[in-house]
């Protein structure tokens, strides 16, 4: 018998299991990946992110993997440009960009090392239940009989398509369709070209220097486009980077190094994500358009605060479903601004004269220029910085 279950080993899942552990509980933290392995993301980090990193005591492990600061990043959106990088959040400055192998590989072996068991190749099918409340998870490694494991709580940190969320048929809100389609890779030889992001009506390239001197390359298309862009991804990918001056042919004079990967399952919503015996965490409670890289350092978020509500569940602080309640509410709360500016973002928008004015003005003024970044980041609400009126063209 454990103290919690986590379904799903990643951003999410495995600093919560890392965190229970650490408190003294009985976690069994269990994916149906093996470590370290890859997944459908790329990988920017924010200050914010960085600093629940650091404060965890695995931003210098992360960095003596390979995965230089990143302490400026370029905003170019047609008519206006900056330069510069958002407010310090709790003594991080810098930004980062690790491959999601070397990032979740070293999240899951810090949950080991803090005491929680992880249990790689599992797959969690189905739940357990008693009196109405969850107590377990039944799952099965490839070519084996089920198996079952019970706990007081179940976390599923499995992702968009959670079955832990289909199990206890979470309900979802503040629903949107995908509004973006992506795709991305990986290139050699071009690591001078640094960090950038590149509005465009309709186009959003994203440029990131990423472990072994590798440039992660991201376009994102409006989601109608998806079909006509797949059947020949390369040709309108390369064609997409001709919008930034110059960039297609710095492209062409490096290698690439991976497959173009893509999707256009990108749905933007919010799950209840607590219940009797379980509640859910990262992308299996919240997920959002990766336009503006938050998903990860959201992830980082929601284990700490759902850390914490456990925690004070099993200690008897308050009543474990209260707890996880609260959960829910602190983390729809600690994430709106993030949401809306998601959702703005992935409009792939022309900017209004007044946001073009607006963004002039920025490139001018340094501490604006922060901000801008502050915004980007989610460590400023949209509204305290940007013209009122016009959160919804960026
Ligand atoms: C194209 C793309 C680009 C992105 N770029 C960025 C970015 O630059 N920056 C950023 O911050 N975010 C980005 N994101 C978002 C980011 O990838 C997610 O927000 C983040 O991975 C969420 O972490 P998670 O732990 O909640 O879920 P996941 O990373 O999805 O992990 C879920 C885990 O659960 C496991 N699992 C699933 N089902 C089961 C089951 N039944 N049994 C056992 N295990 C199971 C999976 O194997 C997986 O390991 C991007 C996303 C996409 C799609």
């Amino acid at each position: 018998m454990y103290d919690v279950i986590v379904a799903g080993a990643r951003c999410a899942g495995a600093p919560l299991a890392m965190l229970l552990a650490r408190a003294g509980h009985r976690v069994a933290l269990v994916d149906r990946a093996s470590f370290p392995s890859d997944t459908m993301s790329t990988h920017f980090l924010w200050q914010r992110g960085a600093a629940r990193l650091g404060a965890w005591g695995l931003l210098g492990r992360l960095q003596a993997r390979g995965c230089a600061p990143i302490r400026e990043i370029t905003f170019d959106v047609g008519p206006a440009q900056m330069s510069g990088i958002g407010p310090a959040v709790a003594g991080v400055a810098d930004t980062y960009c690790p491959r999601r192998t070397v990032l979740d590989a070293l999240l899951a072996e810090a949950a080991e090392e803090s005491g929680a068991e992880l249990i790689e190749g599992l797959v969690v099918g189905d739940l357990l239940w008693s009196e109405g409340r969850v107590t377990g998870v039944r799952g099965h490694r490839r070519g084996s009989a089920e198996s079952a494991l019970r706990a007081r709580v179940v976390v599923g940190a499995d992702g968009l398509h959670s079955t832990v969320a289909r199990r206890v048929a979470a309900r979802p809100y503040r629903e949107y369709p995908a509004l973006t389609a992506v795709y991305y890779s990986y290139w050699s030889g071009i690591a001078h070209l640094g960090a950038s992001f590149h509005a465009r009506p309709g186009r959003l390239i994203l440029v990131w220097p990423t472990n072994d001197d590798l440039t992660c390359i991201y376009v994102a298309w409006p989601r109608q486009e998806f079909g006509r862009v797949r059947k020949d991804v390369a040709a309108n990918f390369h064609s997409a980077l001709e919008l930034v001056p110059g960039l297609r042919e710095t492209v062409a004079s490096g290698r690439r190094e991976g497959r173009l990967a893509g999707t256009g399952d990108l749905p933007n919503l919010y799950r209840a994500s607590a219940g009797p015996g379980w509640a859910l965490a990262g992308d299996a409670g919240h997920h959002k358009d990766p336009s503006t890289g938050m998903g990860i350092s959201d992830a980082f978020l929601t284990a700490e605060l759902l850390a914490g509500a456990i925690h004070d569940g099993l200690a008897g602080h308050q009543p474990m479903d209260d707890a996880v309640a609260d959960y829910q509410h602190r983390r729809d709360a600690l994430t709106a601004n993030g949401f809306d500016l998601a959702l703005a973002t992935a409009r792939l928008a022309p900017l209004s004269p007044r946001l073009e004015a607006f963004y002039h003005k920025a490139a001018g003024q340094p501490e604006l220029t922060r901000q801008v970044f502050g915004v980007l980041g989610g460590t400023i609400p949209m509204a305290e910085v940007y013209p009122i009126g016009t959160s919804r063209q960026r």
